[in-house]
């Protein structure tokens, strides 16, 4: 897939709307369209790349700075109580949009 057509990538250049509840110059965090928690956000980084299998040296250091701004976004957004990160990586995991998102999922008690 182009980056041109990468859904994630649209909403970054503002194409497709998203609610917002945190950007900066390398990241976005947003509402999930269709939220699996009380507060289900994914973090996306403005730099276009699949899986979490394409990482390199340069990409983990973009998801290094993402989990090291999680912490106070998810807790300015409700997940003062905690929170669960995940990462679907391919097909098995059920990843539908193939641009690396981390789903920041909190706002109640989490079952398994
Ligand atoms: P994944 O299954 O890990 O690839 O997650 C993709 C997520 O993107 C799903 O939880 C979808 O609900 C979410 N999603 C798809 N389209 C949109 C959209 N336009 N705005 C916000 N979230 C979306
Ligand atoms: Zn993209």
């Amino acid at each position: 897939m182009k980056k041109s057509d990468c859904l994630f990538c649209k909403i970054i250049d503002g194409e497709i709307p998203s609610k917002k509840v945190y950007e900066d110059d390398k990241m976005l965090v947003f509402k999930d369209i269709e939220p699996k928690a009380k507060v289900h956000l994914l973090a996306i980084c403005k730099d276009h790349f699949k899986l979490l299998s394409e990482m390199d040296g340069e990409r983990a250091e973009l998801v290094k700075y993402m989990l090291t701004k999680i912490p106070e976004i998810a807790k300015a957004n409700g997940c003062e109580n905690g929170y669960r990160l995940v990462i679907n990586q391919g097909d098995d995991a059920g990843q539908t949009v193939f641009h690396l998102h981390i789903h920041i999922l909190g706002g109640q008690t989490l079952g398994w």
